[in-house]
C-alpha cells in the first residue's frame, strides 16, 4: 500500500481507535462471533493490532468485511463498546480509500443497496447483473453461473424485467447519509 493511502487510513481509523480504546482483550466478541470460521483474524485480535496502532496489518486482514452486523459482540462486551458501528466504520474506511482488495466488497454492497433503495427489497438478477457490470471482468459471471443456475432451478430466483422502481426508500437512505456524515 503507498503512503498516501497509508496516511489517508491512519486519519479515518482514528475515531475507530478511540471507540475501542478501553478494550480489555476479554476474547468475548470473538466467542460471540458468528462468522468467527471465515475470519482470518479474530476481531479481538483486530481492536489490539488498532490499539497498538498497526493499522496497515488490520487493513491487510479481510476479517470486518464478514461481519455480518448481527450485533452480537455489542450486546456481550463487557465494557459496553460500539463493537458493530467500529466494523462498520472500518468497511466504510476501506471503501472510501478504495483500497484494492476490498474493492470486490464494495462494488458487492454498493450494488445490493442500490437494489434495496430502488425496489424495498433486493432484485436478484437485477443486483448481480449491476455487481458483474460494475467488476468490468467478463470472467466473473461464469464463476457465479453454478450457484445462479441452482437457485433457479429451486425456485430461489426468479428472471424479471428491470423496473424503475419506487424509488419510496429514497428519503430514507438520504437521512442515513446524512447522518453517517
Ligand atoms: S468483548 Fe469488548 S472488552 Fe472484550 S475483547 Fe472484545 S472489545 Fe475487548
Ligand atoms: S457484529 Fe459482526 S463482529 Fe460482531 S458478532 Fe456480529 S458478525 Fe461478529
Amino acid at each position: 500500500m503507498g503512503q498516501a493511502n497509508n496516511k489517508g487510513y491512519l486519519e479515518q481509523t482514528e475515531t475507530i481507535k478511540t471507540m475501542i480504546q478501553t478494550c480489555i482483550q476479554c476474547g468475548t466478541c470473538t466467542a460471540s462471533c458468528p462468522n468467527i470460521e471465515f475470519m482470518d483474524i479474530t476481531p479481538r485480535h483486530m481492536w489490539r493490532l488498532l490499539l497498538m496502532d498497526h493499522v496497515d496489518a488490520l487493513f491487510l486482514s479481510k476479517s470486518f468485511i464478514m461481519c455480518s452486523s448481527c450485533y452480537y459482540c455489542t450486546l456481550r462486551c463487557p465494557r459496553g463498546l460500539e463493537l458493530t458501528n467500529a466494523m462498520s466504520l472500518l468497511k466504510q474506511t476501506a471503501s472510501k480509500l478504495k483500497l484494492k482488495q476490498f474493492q470486490r466488497s464494495s462494488l458487492f454492497y454498493k450494488a445490493f443497496l442500490d437494489s434495496v433503495k430502488k425496489h424495498g427489497r433486493v432484485k436478484e438478477i437485477e443486483f448481480m447483473t449491476h455487481f458483474f457490470i460494475s467488476m468490468k471482468n467478463p470472467m466473473i459471471p461464469f464463476g457465479f453461473a453454478p450457484l445462479g443456475l441452482k437457485l433457479m432451478l429451486k425456485g430461489k430466483v426468479r428472471p424479471e424485467f428491470p423496473s424503475g422502481g419506487s424509488g419510496k426508500l429514497t428519503a430514507l437512505f438520504k437521512k442515513v447519509a446524512e447522518l453517517e456524515e
